[in-house]
Order: C-alpha cells, then structure tokens, then sequence
C-alpha cells in the first residue's frame, strides 16, 4: 500500500442529473462489490436542488472537496427544467476550472468487435486515448453580443489559449504515453497534436509551437501532428493508427464523441478530469439524456468504467481490473442494456456487473 495514502480514501458522488441519477447507483454498487477500501460521501447537486432552494454549488463547496475527498465521482448535470443551465455550468464547468483539472482524459477502447459500427476493426485494433485540455478554449465562456436582436446583431466568442495551459496539457499527454501501456502491453509510443492551425492561426500557432519545443524533450515518443478535419475522417476510415492524442477543450469534446462511437456509443465512453496531486473527478462521457431518463434504459457501463478509472488513478488497481473484467465480461455475454444490444435494464445490467465482481457470477 502507497504509505503516503490513508487505508481509507474518499470519494464524493454527486449523481447530478437525469440518467446520472440512474447510472451513477450502478457504479457505486460495483465499487462496493469490489471491497474497495473507500468511504462514500453523496452530494445532492444537481437541478432539483437548484430548483428547491436555488443553490447550484453550496459555498466553499469546491474547497470543501478538494480538502476532504481523495476524487470526485459524478453523473451528468443537465435539465429541461432549468433553460439556463446555469446549474450545470457552474457545477460542471466549476469543478473542472475551479479546481483546476486541466487534463481530461478519455480512454477509446473497443470491449467486443460486435460494438464497433465500422468494419472487420477488433478490440485490438482500437486502443487509443484523447487529451483534452480542459480549462480554457472556447468553454471559458469569454465573448458577448451588440445590438442583440437587431439586423445589425454582432455575437463574439473568444478562445483563450495561455502558454501555461498549452504547455501543461500537450506535456500531460508526453509523460501519459511514456507511463502507460497498451492493453495488450505493448508500450504506448506516438502523441498526436490535433488543432486547426491553417485557419485559427493565433492559437493554433502557440499550440504548433508549444508542441515542438515539448516534444524535443521525448524523442523517443513519436511526435505527429493532424488537422481536426482529417483526424475526424481517419478516425472512421482507419482508428489503427492512433495512439495518444492531445488537443484543445472544444475539438477533443467533439471527437470523442466520433471516438465514443466507435467503441459502442455514448454509454460506453469514461473520463477522468486529472490534475496530477490534486483530488480529481471521474464521469461518464454522455450527458443527462432527458429523453430516455427515469426509463431504465441508460447503459450504466460508461458510469461503472469511470468508477473503475478513479479506483485506478487512487491506486486500487486489483479493484479496478476486477471491474473491468466484469464489464468485458458483460458485454460478451450481452448482459447490457438495449442501446448496445442487450435485454437488460440498467439497474439489471449494474446488479450483473456487480455480482460479478462480487465472484457471485460462475466463472
Ligand atoms: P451533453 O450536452 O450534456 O453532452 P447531449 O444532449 O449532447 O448532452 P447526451 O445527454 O449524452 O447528449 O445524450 C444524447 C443521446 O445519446 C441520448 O438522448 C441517448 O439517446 C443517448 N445516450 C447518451 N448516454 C446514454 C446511455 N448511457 N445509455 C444509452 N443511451 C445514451
């Protein structure tokens, strides 16, 4: 055990909002199953108590978290209800500017062959993994309109890029590739840099020119350099390819949303908001989902994957491989929910994860 870690680590949960309400039980429930060494802490933050007392984030709640958890674990935050979404941008938005966690970092693995809509791609075949940055870029909300509601109506939308956050992330996604293996334990060895450097040249030109001067300091990671277009296009033609991918906080939402797709959908998909010796945060990619909320129907698999990450990124890893193994194992006996391909509901499918990791399952 890490002599510098307490024998007991604490996690809040914040489940959030629609199918987070759903999903993040399911995880909690693996986590359990595995015996990991962790107290839970649930926070009801989210639309309904926005709604109740108009409170998105108590005060010192960011504070709060960052003195007394070890990692954060939460759901997706969103609601027909609340047309602002104010309550999302400040809780969402607030816990990864307001603490800081700069590298979001989303694993693009492939379970099962029968999940990937492309053609004769394995599970070998789809091991990648995206960096975000995840603190500046279009996402800091800079801009405003004149003359709104005219002809003459001018709407400006700034994307901020500092030297500091280009080079913390792209230096983020280096020490990741040189840390970490494939799964099938081949070593990680290329870092693409993805921007739209021809035509936002401002930023483009800083992230270009950050990159270069990084990655000399690695030279034995290949460096590689793609523009968003083209990477969205290889990525559906040929995912091979790809290995580490560091890029900026609009254009790495958008494709690993294409990434999520490949390995099954949304609800497949985990994410890790990291800042290296500061409590992190763990979600599922999707979002709320209003339309198929309260229904059962939510795949609870991204939720358990990103429980499994933060069990990973504490340093339970045996708890972690357990529940992964369980979630593979799920998936190739089709005990899923319907979106990819299953019978199950998604309380059934987390009740099956968890017995599994449990060792209640027959293996
Ligand atoms: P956000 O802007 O918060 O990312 P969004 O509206 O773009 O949210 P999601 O809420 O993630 O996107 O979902 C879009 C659609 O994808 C849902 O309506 C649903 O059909 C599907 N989906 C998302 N997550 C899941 C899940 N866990 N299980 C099944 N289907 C899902």
């Amino acid at each position: 055990m890490d002599p510098q870690k307490p024998a007991i680590q604490r996690i809040a949960v914040i489940r959030g909002d629609g199918i987070g309400q759903e999903v993040i039980p399911q995880a909690v429930k693996a986590i359990q199953a595995a015996g990991a060494a962790v107290e839970l802490t649930e926070f009801d933050w989210g639309a309904d108590r926005y709604l109740r007392d108009g409170i998105t984030v108590p005060p010192e709640g960011f504070a709060m978290l960052a003195r007394d958890f070890d990692a954060i674990l939460i759901g997706a935050f969103g609601d027909p209800r609340v047309k602002t979404n104010i309550h999302a941008k400040e809780i969402l938005l607030g816990l990864r500017f307001k603490m800081d966690l700069y590298a979001n970092l989303r694993p693009v693995r492939l379970l099962d062959e029968a999940l990937c809509p492309l053609k004769g791609v394995e599970p070998s075949d789809l091991d990648l993994v995206v960096l975000r940055e995840n603190t500046e870029g279009v996402y800091t909300d800079a801009g405003g309109v004149f003359k709104p509601g005219t002809p003459d109506e001018i709407a400006t939308q700034e994307d901020i890029n500092t030297r500091k956050g280009v080079e913390r992330i792209i230096r983020y996604a280096f020490e990741y590739c040189r840390e970490h293996h494939k799964l099938d334990g081949s070593p990680r060895s290329k870092v693409l840099m993805c921007d739209k450097s021809n035509a936002m040249t401002h930023a483009g030109g800083l992230w270009q020119r950050v990159f270069k001067e990084v990655s000399a300091e690695y030279p034995q990671i290949t460096a590689q350099h793609m523009y968003v277009d083209a990477l969205c296009m290889h990525m559906v033609r040929d995912p091979r390819q790809f290995d580490v991918i560091v890029t900026n906080n609009m254009f790495g939402d958008i494709i690993t949303d294409l990434a999520a797709g490949l390995q099954g959908g949304l609800g497949m998909a985990a994410s890790g908001n990291i800042h290296p010796g500061k409590t992190s945060m763990f979600e599922p990619v999707h979002g709320s989902a209003p339309p198929i909320a309260g229904k059962n129907l939510a795949n609870p698999f991204g939720a358990i994957l990103a429980a499994a990450m933060m069990l990973r990124h504490m340093g339970l890893t045996a708890e972690a491989d357990r529940i992964e193994a369980a979630v593979l194992e799920a998936v190739r006996q089709k005990k899923t929910t319907q979106d990819i391909g299953g019978p199950l509901g998604t309380r059934e499918a987390g009740e099956w994860v968890a017995d599994r990791v449990a060792g209640e399952k027959e293996r």
